[in-house]
């Protein structure tokens, strides 16, 4: 059994990760996407155990002391976490995951999961991830400064991935997530059992 893949798809707020993420799980059902929980409060329409575990803070403590993260970090103001979830299991198991985390995380799931899919999803100007952050109408004029000039930060630490991604079209990045999820699983190194031959002599 070939082991499944940690695909990590990391990148500043508001370049569309959700969005590009959402269309690979459409297009690729055999790929699990990992609920991570959070304490901030659900925006309308997002529902407990589909989006998001929706903790309280003392119950994501709780989770902490508890063991039951592979990595948290906190994002403008409210904690995220990754649950542990019988993953490396899973992983064993031949399923491929897919965590949708922020940068912080993702450097510390690189620094555990080593054999983990890095992607790092680019926006396509600083412009645009302002429209798109604007758009959303989730900020208020401070918190978009604020997650503009951390954009900035976190966009160089991009150079620290394995693949990066410009988020210019949606189902053009999801094609090249695709095809990149495609080509690692064609990796000699993932699939050392193909070279043994059976015998024809
Ligand atoms: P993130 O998960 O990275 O914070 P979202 O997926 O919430 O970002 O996307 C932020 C906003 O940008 C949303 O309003 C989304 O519809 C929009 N968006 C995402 N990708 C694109 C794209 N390729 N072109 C135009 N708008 C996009
Ligand atoms: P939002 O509140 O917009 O859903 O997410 C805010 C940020 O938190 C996004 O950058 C998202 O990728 C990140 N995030 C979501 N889940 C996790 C997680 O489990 N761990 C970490 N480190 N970041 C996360």
């Amino acid at each position: 059994m070939e082991r499944g893949l940690l695909i990590v798809v990391s990148g500043a707020s508001g370049t569309g990760k959700g969005t590009v993420c959402k269309k690979i799980l459409d297009d690729m059902p055999q790929v699990a996407y990992s609920i991570s929980a959070t304490t901030r409060t659900p925006r309308p329409g997002e529902v407990d155990g589909k989006e998001y575990y929706f903790l309280s803070r003392d119950e994501f403590t709780a989770w902490i002391d508890g063991g039951k993260f592979l990595e948290f970090a906190e994002v403008y103001g409210n904690f995220y976490g990754t649950p542990l979830n019988k993953i490396e299991e899973r992983l064993n198991r031949g399923e491929d995951i897919l965590l949708e985390i922020d940068v912080q995380g993702a450097l510390n799931v690189k620094r555990k999961c080593p054999d983990g899919v890095y992607i790092f999803l680019l926006p396509p100007s600083l412009h645009e991830l302002k429209r798109r952050i604007e758009g959303r109408g989730t900020e208020t004029p401070e918190s978009l400064r604020r997650r503009l000039a951390n954009a900035v930060a976190e966009i160089q630490i991009g150079r620290e991935y394995t693949y990066v991604v410009v988020n210019d079209s949606v189902e053009r990045a999801a094609a090249q997530i695709e095809a990149i999820i495609a080509a690692e699983k064609c990796r000699v190194e993932r699939n050392a059992d193909k070279f043994s031959l059976e015998e024809v002599f």
